[in-house]
């Protein structure tokens, strides 16, 4: 199989998409940095039913407009069928599998399905209880149809109130070097907050994986959506040549 991939995939966004302006803002900042894909939350999967559940189906075509005006790469979460359909058909390149869908057989079963013909890759993110087995008995589930599964590392449930999960960086490379997959980390959701992303991030490049997902954002402190953990464009860029000075382009 031909790479589905480029050697280190830089995914970076806002954990919601806003507004247009933001998106379009955003893309054009990510890609000056060396970042090759845009994410964001469209339909945000939120502990309290209550809370803003995100800008929903309007947030596709903003994302569109972004890939369409800047050609970069796109990728967003799909939490069911329809929304899974709707990122096909806006030619998204890459869908990930949230954490708390990380164990949704019929959906993960479905994403193989669907994406078998476009050969869009799909992001598995590790359920946030999930071992090494399940998690790879996870990624099984879409390579039954689809065989472009890129594996994320996004924390572990853990007991301290000072990060939000446990960045488990051992896991991660197990997963690397015992299954055929590609293995990224999200390390804005494992740390929680934004002190932690520039450190992690080296540890993820040194320890050899193979690429970062980020939450950026034009004004952190005003975002929807995980503010503590969000990092703003100029971080982002600093992040980014220390990483290239470091371990290379
Ligand atoms: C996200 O990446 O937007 C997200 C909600 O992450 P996770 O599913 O890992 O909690
Ligand atoms: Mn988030």
């Amino acid at each position: 199989m031909k790479p589905f991939m480029p050697p280190r995939l830089i995914i970076a966004d806002p954990c919601a998409a806003e507004s247009g302006e933001q998106i379009i803002t955003s893309a054009r900042w990510i890609q000056k940095c060396g970042g090759q894909v845009l994410r964001a939350g469209i339909w945000k999967p939120r502990t309290d039913p209550n809370d803003w559940q995100g800008s929903g189906d309007k947030a596709v075509r903003w994302m569109w407009k972004a890939k369409k005006s800047t050609g970069i790469a796109i990728a967003a979460e799909a939490k069911d069928m329809r929304t899974l359909t709707m990122l096909l058909e806006a030619g998204f390149d890459y869908i990930w599998i949230g954490s708390r869908n990380g164990q949704n057989y019929a959906l993960l079963e479905e994403m193989g399905r669907m994406t078998k013909k476009s050969k869009t890759p799909v992001i598995v993110k590790r359920a946030m209880s999930a071992s090494l087995e399940e998690w790879l008995g996870s990624a099984q589930y879409v390579t039954k149809n689809n065989p472009r599964v890129i594996l994320c590392e996004r924390g572990i449930r853990g007991y301290s109130p000072d990060t939000r999960n446990i960045l488990d960086l051992q896991t991660a490379y197990l997963a690397k070097i015992q299954s055929p997959f590609p293995v990224i980390v999200d390390v804005s959701h494992a740390a929680g907050r934004r002190d932690l992303i520039l450190p992690m991030s080296f540890a993820v490049m040194a320890a050899g994986l193979d690429g970062l997902m980020i939450e950026v954002h034009p004004h952190p402190l005003k975002a929807k959506t995980d503010s503590a953990q969000q990092i703003s464009f100029q971080n982002f860029q600093l992040l980014m040549s220390q990483i290239d000075a470091r371990y290379g382009r």
